[in-house]
């Protein structure tokens, strides 16, 4: 009877160790699969801006040297607006990759203090229809609503929200941000009517890396990073985001902050 006991103790425990092992080799390789994706999405990615910059440059440089020319000032303008738009975008994908990673490391420090959510709000939107020149409306609450925030992050998920709402919709189509309180709560909505996103991807748009099939078949650029590193601001703030949408009509990302 012990000796039956004792083969079957020691048979389970070889099951539960197998088991352990296969879910950490599991952890393993789809670490390893991220590492790859990061690799070669941000080589690929970074090699593009950085080519255009040098041959702007390289070429900026060669009409300077040609002195019995006289320097044309058109063409100085335009291969040095050419490297500032290629800079701007070089800095927001490395600001992405760095966010990611401190974040996977746990190293993103928060300063969180109360202020109104409204105002941070009308801020975003204001920079946000200067830099896109896309109206954005925005409805707030009367009165002030005062949240725990970490304000330039609270500002990086907003700036994140609309920028997305503007570039995955036509051209001329307004964008509206909503605030609402509730008891507990504050709900922050970014309504666009753009093409949407199909039911099954409404989680996934979340994910790291994860670009929909549409988004990825079009002209517009993107790592697949900025919602994900959004979710994690959020989350870090005991808060929700999701996003609803109707294909062809559009979508409304939400964000729930306590109200603390
Ligand atoms: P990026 O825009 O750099 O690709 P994000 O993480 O911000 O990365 O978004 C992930 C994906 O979610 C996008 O590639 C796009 O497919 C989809 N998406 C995000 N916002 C919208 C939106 N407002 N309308 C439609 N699709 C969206």
């Amino acid at each position: 009877e012990r000796a039956r006991w004792n083969t079957l103790v020691a048979e389970q425990e070889l099951k539960e160790y197998a088991e352990e092992l296969e879910i950490s080799n599991q952890k393993l390789e789809d670490a390893s699969q991220l590492k790859d994706r990061f690799l070669s999405i941000a080589s690929h990615e970074l090699k593009t801006p950085i080519t255009t910059i040098r041959g702007q440059a390289q070429l900026a440089l060669r009409r300077l040297s040609k002195q019995e020319h006289e320097v044309n000032v058109e063409d100085m303008r335009l291969s040095l607006e050419r490297i500032n738009g290629q800079t701007e975008r070089l800095t927001t994908l490395i600001e992405e990759l760095l966010d990611v990673s401190s974040i996977r490391t746990g190293k993103m420090a928060l300063h969180k203090r109360k202020l109104d959510i409204n105002e941070i709000c009308q801020r975003v939107v204001d920079d946000q229809h200067l830099l896109t020149e896309r109206l954005i409306e925005l409805t707030v609450p009367n009165q002030a609503t005062f949240v725990s925030v970490d304000r330039d992050r609270i500002e990086q998920v907003l700036v994140n929200l609309i920028s997305n709402a503007v570039k995955y919709s036509p051209e001329g189509c307004p964008v509206q941000v909503t605030v609402k309180r509730t008891m507990r709560k504050v709900l922050i909505g970014v309504r666009d009517h753009g093409q949407g996103i199909a039911q099954d991807q409404l989680d996934k748009v979340f994910d790291t890396f994860y670009r929909t099939p549409d988004a990825e078949a079009s002209a517009k650029k993107g790592l697949g990073l900025g919602l994900s590193i959004s979710k994690d601001i959020v989350m870090r703030h005991d808060g929700r985001i999701w996003c609803e949408s109707l294909p062809g009509q559009g979508s409304i990302f939400f964000v729930e902050l306590p109200q603390k």
